[in-house]
């Protein structure tokens, strides 16, 4: 089968590997049918994130993938060949204590596919076939009214933002600091979750104008200081809650800066673990700090996907292109570089 494979930073390749094959009574194989790139792809691409995540040259990669189920292991009950699934990016063991107590990403045996030896060498999703171990556990039977390309955004992204972002109660003056793809998710959630007003902090026009169509207050950060938008929108105090979606080093303390007394800071995209902030401070503004990455995925999966199906979110708004498989060099690179108006890229096999 053709697979993309990691070939060092700035590499992506096509290359033919061996079909997955059963190895467990509890496995799957899926057809692959549609398979997102996700920022942390594009963070192994250019190199940034190979500390957490040590990939080597000729590792497959994709964790963001749907298919159609074409084999199942002697061990499964409940599902069974030609279903539409989707799989979470990651799996768990179940019965560590984190999974027990429901933190299942947290699990001490989890593994990811596409995600390197050391996070358990699953293959990867931006593939024709994956297998899937421990299937019944892991996969989640598609909506039919959810498309492919839109339910390539479950097993991570909208997801994992939509969990983030739960807190929302509704009213709040939310800013969301960065409009790629987690930025848009978080804007859509906030909506969703009754906010009042959101401000989208970016400055490529296309990101922004994105946000606009997802309902924000858009403010480019070129033409104009954010926190003076922040402060004429809250009468001077500050958001009530803001969203840092930017995923690069250094924005952290312009995030918390924004923030309102007794507000909360949720913490959506990457930060490096040696990322600091005046703790100090935030602390004497009882400022709340929420981590949101990588919550338990598979715990909010369903409740996604049925909000995708009564179009209370709408994925189209974070897709910009879908391209063939065999395109996935060209599709990093615009997603890398954020050419062509590349937000976030479907390949299809
Ligand atoms: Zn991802
Ligand atoms: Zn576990």
């Amino acid at each position: 089968m053709r697979a993309v494979i990691y070939g060092g930073v700035g590499e992506i390749r096509i290359e033919r590997v061996p079909d997955p094959v059963i190895l467990d009574d509890h496995d799957v194989i899926v057809r692959v049918t549609a398979a997102s790139i996700c920022g942390t792809d594009v963070r192994l691409y250019w190199g940034t994130m190979n500390a957490m995540i040590p990939i080597q040259p000729g590792d497959p990669l994709g964790h963001e993938f749907v298919g159609v189920i074409e084999e199942v292991g002697r061990g499964i009950r409940q599902l069974r060949k030609g279903q539409r699934v989707v799989s979470p990016f990651s799996i768990h063991c179940g019965i560590c204590f984190f999974c027990e107590n429901d933190f299942v990403t947290a699990c001490e045996n989890l593994r990811g596919f596409g995600l390197s030896r050391a996070w358990g060498h699953l293959g990867g999703g931006q593939a024709e076939y994956v297998r899937v171990p421990d299937a019944e556990r892991t996969l989640l039977v598609l909506d039919e009214r959810v498309s492919d390309e839109q339910a390539t955004v479950l097993p991570d992204l909208l997801t994992g933002v939509f969990a983030g972002m739960e807190f929302l109660t509704g009213r709040e003056i939310v800013a969301v600091v960065g409009c790629g793809p987690t930025g848009l998710a978080a804007i859509m959630c906030a909506k969703l979750r009754g906010a009042l007003k959101v401000l989208a902090i970016d400055h490529h026009p296309e990101r922004l104008a994105r946000a606009a169509s997802c309902g924000a207050i858009t403010v480019n950060f070129d033409e104009e200081d954010p926190l003076d938008a922040v402060r004429s929108h809250t009468a001077g105090r500050g958001v009530d809650v803001a969203a840092d979606c930017v995923g690069k080093p250094g924005t952290i303390q312009k995030t918390c800066a924004m923030v309102r007394r007794y507000g909360s800071v949720v913490l959506l995209g990457y930060l490096d673990p040696t990322e600091q902030c005046a703790i100090g401070e935030l602390s004497l503004a009882h400022i709340t700090i929420r981590p949101g990455l990588v919550p338990p995925i598979r715990k909010y999966q369903y409740r996604v996907m049925q909000l995708i199906a009564e179009q209370r979110l709408d994925p189209a708004l974070i897709l910009s292109h879908t391209m063939p498989l065999d395109h996935a060099s060209l599709a990093y690179g615009m997603m890398a570089e954020r050419r062509d108006g590349a937000v976030k890229i479907v390949l299809k096999p």
